[in-house]
């Protein structure tokens, strides 16, 4: 080999080593940014689930982080659809940003663009007198009129006194957009102002009454809300679960998942799903929970436990039936099986059925093999209403 060559090869991959060294050539990937975590909630017949978060907040309000970070950290949490509600009456970082309040929703979904996730325009209508904090979602201009407020800069100051119009402008204004509306978080703040006690104060019902106002937050911040529980079943109201996250939900929820609203939606776009909250298509999941109505309730349980039968013989001579049920959804399901058969194992028949496994129950001395076997089931972490949990019944051919 002559030695021109080898000076040249020497001299070639000092060179690579030392671009590598300082980083201006990588042979390692380009960051695509974080995985999406897999949350595995099947789909009902006719719809399919869509996980979503529609109350979030970022530096465009009083939140603590930049739009874009809300796109990776719902890719990372296995959302699908997400909106940011800024308090449009409210701009704490004000000095620094833009004043336009669709600002927030352009950076995220201009973001988002190809990644799979879908943005709606929101934003939060927070007076501290009643009717409190709305969102309003679906917004053409987020930039609503807030004249019930003295400053929305820094520090949040409502004037003394504030009228009803002032009050009502931004509602009105929302609405004519075809703004879907949802009382936030009721009952959080009573002491903001003592003249109307009531969960639901006069205001929220004139919203009510004035077929402004369609959802509620049973869950916010992860944390059930019986009273507005009770509201959405009184009042038939769409009943949402949202973070309202204002730092990182990965320090919050660390330890379980994102609490997530589950939307039954004929497919994943932004008028599908406005579609789906207006029939209050929903099911909230946090924790080990799910809530939401019969309907839609029943149909996720049955889609996510799937049932079958297995003839065997114990000790060589006594018939049995193995009941296999396997759980295909990310939620442990408990649940109380009743049909007066002989069931080893399990008093008064409570089951346990954990995520993404089979368990098997078995029902004794069958000595004649029925076509079917049938149970009144009883899910426990599935409420219907503050207090009564899903029943439904499951009916399961008997294996040949
Ligand atoms: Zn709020
Ligand atoms: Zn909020």
């Amino acid at each position: 080999m002559n030695t021109n060559y080898l000076f040249f090869m020497k001299y070639f991959f000092t060179i690579l080593a030392l671009l590598l060294i300082s980083g201006h050539v990588s042979l390692a990937q380009e960051d695509e940014g974080p995985k999406k975590r897999s949350v595995v909630m099947p789909d009902i017949p006719g719809y399919k689930t869509l996980k979503a978060d529609f109350h979030i907040h970022s530096v465009f309000s009083d939140g603590k982080v930049w739009p874009t970070f809300r796109i990776d950290e719902a890719i990372r949490d296995g959302l699908d659809v997400i909106s940011l509600t800024e308090h449009m009456d409210f701009l704490k970082e004000s000095d620094d940003l833009k004043q336009d309040r669709n600002r927030s929703f352009q950076i995220a979904s201009a973001y988002a663009k190809g990644k799979n996730i879908l943005v709606i325009n929101g934003a939060e209508i927070s007076p501290r007198v009643p009717p409190y904090h709305n969102n309003v979602l679906f917004l053409k201009d987020a930039n609503l009129p807030f004249d019930f407020v003295k400053s929305a800069q820094k520090v949040y100051v409502m004037k003394d006194n504030a009228n009803h119009d002032q009050l009502m402008a931004p509602f009105l204004a929302a609405n004519k957009q075809g703004a879907f509306v949802v009382f936030n978080h009721p009952g959080n703040m009573p002491a903001w102002d003592v003249r109307d006690t009531a969960v639901l104060t006069s205001f929220n019902k004139e919203l009510l009454d004035k077929k402004i106002m369609a959802g509620i937050e049973v869950v916010n911040s992860g944390g059930y809300n019986v009273r507005a529980h009770q509201l959405a079943i009184k009042h038939n109201l769409t009943m949402l679960c949202n973070t309202d996250e204002h730092l990182d939900t990965y320090h919050r929820f660390k330890d379980t998942h994102r609490p997530m609203t589950l939307v039954f939606a004929t497919e994943s776009s932004e008028a599908a799903i406005k579609e789906a909250l207006i029939a209050r298509r929903t099911a909230l999941y946090f924790e080990d929970y799910l809530i939401a109505r019969q309907t839609e309730a029943e149909a996720f349980f049955k889609a996510a436990v799937i049932a079958k039968t297995v003839r065997s013989l114990r000790k060589k001579e006594e018939p049995v039936l193995l009941v296999k049920l396997m759980n295909n959804s990310d939620m442990p399901f408990r649940v109380a099986l009743r049909g007066g058969y002989a069931m080893e194992k399990y008093p008064l028949g409570q089951v346990e059925l954990p995520a993404h496994k089979e368990t098997t129950v078995m029902l004794r001395a069958m000595w004649q093999y029925p076509e079917q076997v049938q149970f009144q089931v009883d899910v426990t972490n599935i409420l219907v209403s503050p207090s009564e949990s899903l029943k439904t019944t499951m009916t399961i051919p008997v294996a040949k």
